[in-house]
């Protein structure tokens, strides 16, 4: 569905006057869903104004037109109207006692022209404007409506809202709505929108959102359609095409976060997990139980800063803290071991690393896994930022785990 504004008055047409009534009306609409396809200003002429309102007729389901309703001769919306339907207005002596009970209620006496706002389009409902003298009106021609509002923003709010928004938005056809939401860890927002751009930018229907945190980006699908088959549809499709580029980055497809995800694995392998954590001081452990009743496969965590730590509570030998430093392949992988060593867990991660932001090797990351059959590390170079590479190292071994459980 699409619609025309007019704004109506010759002082909108000087370098002073800015029409912003027609600002405010596409806002209005566009959250309605309804385009809005063509803005017209036009001076106080009668028929000037009267093709213009033609024209947007034939072109436009709504036509919205602001301003010129007032008492005098040069508000010629209501003729223009008239003139341009080939209809006649009446007038009605209820619209003129309304009026004239408004201005008892300001105490100003009515003056004699003010009785021209009185007059109803024929066919056409008044609508009464509380915050004004001139009543709008609304005007059903056909499947397509025209609706006469004041031009004064504070009246055209007041009598949008009381009488104009219901209207319109019963002429809105009903639109269903189908949505995807996936998760993906281990990517950044620009790689990722790279790799599906392709698919999603050849649909407008669904829309594509992607939102980004450290690690974690969420891509949002959303497709509105009349049917909601359709619109389930539209959304399957684009959906397998991500599914397809994506593979298994994809970690969630109902919302749940990879510690969620990761726990739900473990809980339907009916296996357990430790953590060994250095550089993330504790980040690994509380996201894992963050999750409700992770004490059904987390046993457990050291946190173990100093080398020292990792010695006495994790057994690191010291020879191979002083031959590989704390930050190394071999230490990650002996903390892993040590981990679930200890806790007698299936499963056990470590993370090892320099988080800056002084020092050599900013970002140099080593995480580790252990299994009752296997052992491995693995080297990441994050950036430079703290926060972000703490974020990303428990993240990335989350989401490492989460692979070797799939
Ligand atoms: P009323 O008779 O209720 O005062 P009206 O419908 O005759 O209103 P106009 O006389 O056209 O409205 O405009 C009244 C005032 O409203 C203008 O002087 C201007 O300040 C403001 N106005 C009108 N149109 C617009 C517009 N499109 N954008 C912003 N302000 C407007």
């Amino acid at each position: 569905m699409n619609a025309e504004i007019i704004a109506v008055g010759s002082e909108l047409l000087t370098p002073t006057k800015l029409d912003t009534n027609s600002l405010w009306l596409t806002d209005q609409l566009n959250t309605l869903g309804i385009e809005v396809v063509q803005k017209t200003i036009v001076g106080d002429e009668r028929a000037r104004l009267a093709a213009v309102i033609s024209g947007a007729l034939e072109r436009s389901d709504l036509v919205l037109i602001t301003g010129g309703l007032g008492p005098t001769e040069d508000d010629v919306t209501r003729d223009a109207v008239c003139l341009a339907l080939g209809r006649c207005q009446q007038f009605r002596q209820e619209l003129c006692d309304q009026i004239a009970a408004r201005f008892a209620r300001i105490k100003r006496p009515m003056a004699e022209i003010n009785k021209r706002q009185a007059f109803l389009i024929d066919g056409a409902e008044a609508l009464p404007n509380e915050r004004g003298t001139a009543p709008g009106q609304w005007l059903a021609v056909g499947a397509k409506a025209i609706a006469l509002l004041p031009g004064p923003p504070g009246e055209l709010k007041g009598l949008w809202a009381a009488e104009v928004l219901r209207r319109v938005t019963a002429m809105v056809p009903p639109l269903h709505i189908a949505t995807a939401h996936f998760r993906v860890a281990g990517m950044g927002e620009s790689d990722l929108d790279a790799l599906i751009a392709p698919a999603y930018t050849r649909y407008t229907n669904p829309v594509t959102t992607i939102l980004a945190a450290p690690g974690d980006v969420h891509i949002h699908l959303r497709a509105r359609c009349a049917e909601q088959a359709e619109a389930e549809a539209l959304v399957t499709e684009l959906g397998a095409q991500v599914r397809e580029l994506l593979g298994d980055r994809i970690y969630s497809e109902d919302g749940a976060d990879l510690e969620t995800v990761a726990g739900r694995l473990l809980r339907a392998r009916g296996e357990s997990l430790s953590v060994a954590e250095s550089m993330t001081g504790g980040m690994l452990g509380q996201r894992i139980t963050s999750v409700p009743n992770s004490s059904d496969y987390f046993r457990g965590g050291f946190l173990t800063y100093t080398n020292e730590m990792k010695h006495s509570l994790l057994g690191v030998p010291e020879a191979m803290l002083a031959q590989y430093t704390a930050v190394s392949e071999q230490v990650a992988i002996a903390m892993a071991q040590g981990a679930r060593e200890r806790t007698r867990s299936t499963w056990a991660l470590s993370v090892t690393g320099y988080a800056g932001p002084a020092g050599e090797n900013v970002g140099n990351v080593y995480l580790g896994i252990a299994s009752p059959t296997m052992a491995e590390a693995r080297h990441i170079q994050f950036g430079f930022d703290r926060n972000r590479i703490r974020n990303m190292s428990a993240t990335t071994a989350l989401d490492w785990l989460r692979k070797h459980l799939k």
